[in-house]
């Protein structure tokens, strides 16, 4: 059979199912592509919805990654509102919960990640109860924000820290409850969790941290969070305490998890015929060692362009340095590599009052990653330095009246 005879699946109309469909018709693949989503929108972009969506800066139009319209002219068969509920390996094929059943020749796996429930409110988002990991989310909160004047915030993280920055810059009284003893303790050092904690507290943000909750009431007109660090009474509530890849379809086929679906460099599964990208994903890390599961908007954009070119026979193999950024207030930070493991850190920057960038050396000096505020310039260097066979000079990168160019790089 020729490539171009295969039919092509994609289970998960999200970022990486849509760059999987892009990249098969970028690269010449003329055969049959069905791509299945649950949600009732075709492929978007999420970073937005915890941003720019919740406070109007940008469309719901504008963060579509693969209209419908352009699917049906690249003849990708794009179906919504359908959720796959089985994967018969076997037989290569998948069934829906409609009890459409579609043959595959080669099938990806796309199906991103959940937000991760906090049992004392449940799954279901209510008028002043919201999760956010879907443009439904995003719009239902938005107009709750139309009218709020006080919004607490369950979880320190990337995600609960751009919803505090966007609810206080409209205005709204914002506490984030955080149970770790650090905001974004998973992936960044000590010294990036104080930065962020003073940005928050410098426009006004509360943040409690080592907080565990005790109790949360949803009345009619307001929302009582008791912890130990004491009652909160406010118009919203917003949980954002991570979340869990949608590994149960795979696991239930018999597809290797850990953590996420496994996958080598060229994204297949433990099934010849399936390959997996994104959220969903544990891939092969070499800096980290052993598989690493990311959740970034990078990842999952080349992740897939990798799996489909390696569908397509091509010789690719994806080993990408972890990036990913966030916006908060007037900040940008962007992270990159593995800042939490490292042994050192040193700024360069005042970090006070302007722009820094946090560079994160291991034991041996070698460079593991950087977490910039405002700093782009700083990070592409470490960017060149990791994996490199080059290091970078603490004392120098710490001394901001170096030139950059003058204290990158010394000879390993
Ligand atoms: C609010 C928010 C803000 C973010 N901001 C940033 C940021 O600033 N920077 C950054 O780097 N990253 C950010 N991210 C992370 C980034 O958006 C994700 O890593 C990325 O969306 C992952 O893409 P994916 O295709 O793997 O999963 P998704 O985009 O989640 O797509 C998976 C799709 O598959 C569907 N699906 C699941 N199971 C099934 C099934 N059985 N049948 C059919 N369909 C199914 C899901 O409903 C979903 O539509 C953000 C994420 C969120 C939620």
């Amino acid at each position: 059979m020729s490539v171009d005879d295969r039919c092509f699946v994609i289970v998960g109309a999200g970022q990486a199912g849509a760059w999987v469909a892009r990249t098969l018709r970028a690269e010449g693949f003329s055969g049959r592509i069905v791509m299945i989503g649950d949600e009732d929108h075709p492929p978007y972009e999420r970073p937005p919805l915890s941003k720019s969506i919740l406070s109007g800066g940008t469309s719901i139009a504008e963060a579509v990654l693969l209209a419908r319209d352009q699917a049906s002219l690249d003849q990708i068969d794009l179906v919504v509102g359908e959720s796959v509920v089985a994967i018969d390996t076997r037989r290569r094929t998948v069934r829906c919960a409609s009890e459409r059943s579609v043959a595959y020749d080669t099938l990806f796996l796309t199906m991103g990640s959940r937000a991760r429930i906090l049992p004392s409110v449940g799954s279901t988002p209510s008028e002043r109860v919201h999760y956010i990991r879907t443009i439904d989310d995003a719009l239902r909160l938005k107009t709750a924000m139309g009218n709020c004047q006080s919004m607490a915030v369950v979880g320190g993280g990337w995600i609960g820290l751009e919803v505090a920055a966007t609810a206080r810059g409209q205005g709204a009284d914002v506490t984030v409850l955080e149970a770790g003893p650090r905001l974004c303790a998973r992936s960044v050092p000590q010294q990036v969790s104080e930065y962020l904690a003073r940005l928050h507290q410098r426009e006004g943000v509360d943040i409690r941290v080592s907080v565990s909750i005790e109790s949360i009431e949803v009345r009619d007109d307001v929302v009582v969070v008791n912890s130990n660090a004491g009652t909160v009474r406010v118009d919203q509530l917003v949980i954002g305490i991570g979340i869990v890849p949608a590994t149960d379809l795979a696991e239930a086929a018999g597809i290797k998890i850990a953590d996420g679906i496994m996958v080598d460099d060229q994204c297949r599964t433990s099934d010849p015929h399936i390959y997996a990208a994104g959220d969903v994903t544990s891939h092969p890390c070499a800096q980290a060692g052993g598989y690493r599961r990311l959740e970034s908007w990078a990842n999952a954009q080349n992740q897939a362009i990798v799996a489909a070119k390696a569908a397509l026979g091509q010789n690719v193999t994806y080993g990408d340095v972890p990036w990913a950024w966030s916006d908060q207030f007037d900040v940008n930070l962007q992270i990159l590599g593995h800042p939490e493991r490292g042994a050192l850190v040193v700024a360069r920057g005042d970090a006070q009052h302007g722009p820094c960038c946090w560079l994160v050396l291991g034991e041996a000096g070698e460079t593991l990653g950087a977490v910039s505020a405002n700093a782009p310039r700083e990070l592409r260097v470490v960017r060149k330095a990791i994996g490199g066979s080059q290091t970078l000079d603490p004392a120098k990168w710490a001394d901001s009246v170096c030139a950059l160019a003058d204290v990158s790089m010394i000879s390993a």
